[in-house]
Formats: structure tokens, C-alpha cells, sequence
């Protein structure tokens, strides 16, 4: 058997003979030259009869930094919804990398593979240490996590306190997290994250809430984490859009609206309508 009759197999659709990457043939053909992270195709979710995913397209090239933005019920949380297992498509197929069909996978299995998610709520041990949190994150084993700083490799030290520096809490190591003001419990929460070293993070609305330096200043830690990871980041506040740089995104009842930089979509008739109300 081929590899590619092995795949077929595995994730059993039709694949396009023409990729390498073994992804269904479509009309919008996978463009090869990329290297893609995450390729939602033809999603759709509903609820009750009312498509909250109405067919949706994206396809995010791994190192990519990409704003997801639309008006509220547009779908964007439904999006990440379905990217990372909670909610399953109707329809539609979701891969992450090369060859992974997230519709096949638990959530569990998703985070595993290497998809993190940042909700607007931190969730911290309030009473640990900036510090222990980063080396609670660390480990999915929970019995592991009754020794916390004991047995912590050198290594592992190295790793928090890179992870420390990048978010700006090495002044606040010692600190109970709880302690933390609303952006810098943000900002232990992306530490978090990364400390289980995701290969695309999702992050929902992040900066809401914060100071506008506090904003800033997360747009400068998504750029520097970009190239490393891919990020897909969905926000309302357009200063911070603007300041992220990449490819905007204009959901719309469940589908892509537009799609370019930021000056072009917010220069898009369509788009200015959906904004501003027919
Ligand atoms: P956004 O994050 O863009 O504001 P959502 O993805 O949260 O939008 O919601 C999209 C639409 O789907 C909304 O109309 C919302 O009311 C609906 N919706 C989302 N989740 C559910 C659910 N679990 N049950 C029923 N309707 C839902
Ligand atoms: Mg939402």
C-alpha cells in the first residue's frame, strides 16, 4: 500500500492526487507553495437549525499571525470552538498540519497534538507563585504536580525563566498570581500556554480589558512569538489589530466576508456595511 493509500485510509476522504499533502481535492485547491498549519474547509455548525458556521474557509500558514474580526455573533467563537474539539461540525473538514483531522480527535487529543487556547477568563492557581504556575502548566500529569519545585530540572528552570522574561513578569516571580493585575494575569496565562510549547495558540479576545499600554505591549509579545508558533487571534480593538501587522480575517454570518490587510478590509464596502449596519 502507498503512503497515500495509507492516508486515505487513516482519514478516509478522497485525497487530491496533485498534493503532496493529501488534502480533498476542491475547487480552492490547497495552495502547496505554504506550509499550512491549520485548513478549515467547508465547516459548518449549527444550532437548532441556525448556522453559526455557514461553510467557512481558512487556512493559516504555520508562523502565520492572523486577526479574526466581525461583528458579535459572526462566529468566531464557534470558530475556535470547533478547531479545538468543543463543539463538532456538521460539516465540513479541519486539519491541522500535514495530515491531522481534528474531527477525529478529542479535545484532549487536539491539545495534545499541539493546539493551545486562551479564553477570556485567565484560569490561574490564584495562590501559587507566578513561577509555580509556569511550572504547573508545564506538566498535564497531575500527580506530578504535588512535588512543584523539588525535582525541577535545570532545563526546566532555563525554560520558565525564558518564558518569564518574554511576558514581562520576571520582576514578579514570587508573586501569588492572584496578586497579578488583569493584563499581567493575561500574560501569565499566554505563559502558560506556551510552556506546553503549542504549535498554533488561539487566543479570544486577549486583550480585552487592558490598558492601552498593557495592549501594546501584547501586541509586541504576539509578534515576537510569530515565526515560532502561529497564532490566530480574535479582537475587536482595532489599535491592537493594526499593531499585530498580519493578515485580517472579516467573518460575517459564519463565513469569510474578507480577507487582506488591515487598510483593506476596513476600506471594503461590504465590510464598512456589516459594521455599521444595513
Ligand atoms: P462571536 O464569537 O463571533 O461573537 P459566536 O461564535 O459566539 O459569535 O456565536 C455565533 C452564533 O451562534 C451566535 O448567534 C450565537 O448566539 C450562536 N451560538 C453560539 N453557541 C451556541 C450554542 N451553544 N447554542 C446555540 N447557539 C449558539
Ligand atoms: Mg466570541
Amino acid at each position: 500500500m502507498s503512503a497515500r493509500d495509507v492516508l486515505r485510509k487513516i482519514i478516509g476522504i478522497e485525497l487530491d492526487e496533485n498534493s503532496p499533502f493529501g488534502y480533498p481535492a476542491r475547487q480552492h485547491a490547497l495552495d502547496i507553495s505554504h506550509n499550512v498549519i491549520l485548513y478549515l474547509d467547508e465547516i459548518t455548525v449549527s444550532f437548532d437549525g441556525f448556522k453559526a458556521l455557514n461553510k467557512l474557509n481558512l487556512m493559516i500558514d504555520a508562523g502565520e499571525l492572523r486577526c479574526i474580526i466581525g461583528p458579535n455573533g459572526a462566529g468566531k467563537t464557534t470558530m475556535m470552538d470547533v478547531i479545538t474539539g468543543k463543539t463538532r461540525s456538521d460539516s465540513g473538514t479541519a486539519f491541522f498540519g500535514q495530515s491531522i483531522d481534528l474531527s477525529r480527535l478529542t479535545e484532549a487529543e487536539i491539545a495534545q497534538a499541539g493546539i493551545g487556547r486562551k479564553f477570556q477568563k485567565p484560569t490561574l492557581f490564584e495562590h501559587h507563585s507566578v513561577f509555580e504556575n509556569l511550572e504547573l502548566a508545564m506538566t498535564t500529569d497531575k500527580r506530578a504536580r504535588v512535588t512543584l519545585t523539588a525535582c525541577l530540572r535545570d532545563e526546566d528552570r532555563d525554560r520558565i525563566a525564558d518564558t518569564l522574561r518574554l511576558i514581562r513578569l520576571d520582576g514578579e516571580t514570587d508573586r501569588p498570581a492572584g496578586l497579578l493585575s488583569h493584563g499581567q494575569k493575561q500574560w501569565l496565562e499566554i505563559g502558560m500556554l506556551l510552556m506546553q510549547d503549542p504549535r498554533l495558540l488561539l487566543l479570544d479576545e486577549p486583550v480585552a480589558g487592558m490598558t492601552d499600554d498593557e495592549t501594546m505591549r501584547t501586541a509586541e509579545l504576539f509578534v515576537s512569538l510569530a515565526g515560532k508558533h502561529s497564532l490566530v487571534v480574535v479582537e475587536h480593538d482595532m489599535a491592537f489589530v493594526k499593531a499585530l501587522g498580519g493578515k485580517v480575517t472579516v467573518l460575517h454570518e459564519g463565513s469569510v466576508l474578507a480577507e487582506g490587510d488591515l487598510d483593506a478590509v476596513q476600506n471594503d464596502q461590504r465590510v464598512i456595511e456589516v459594521y455599521l449596519g444595513r
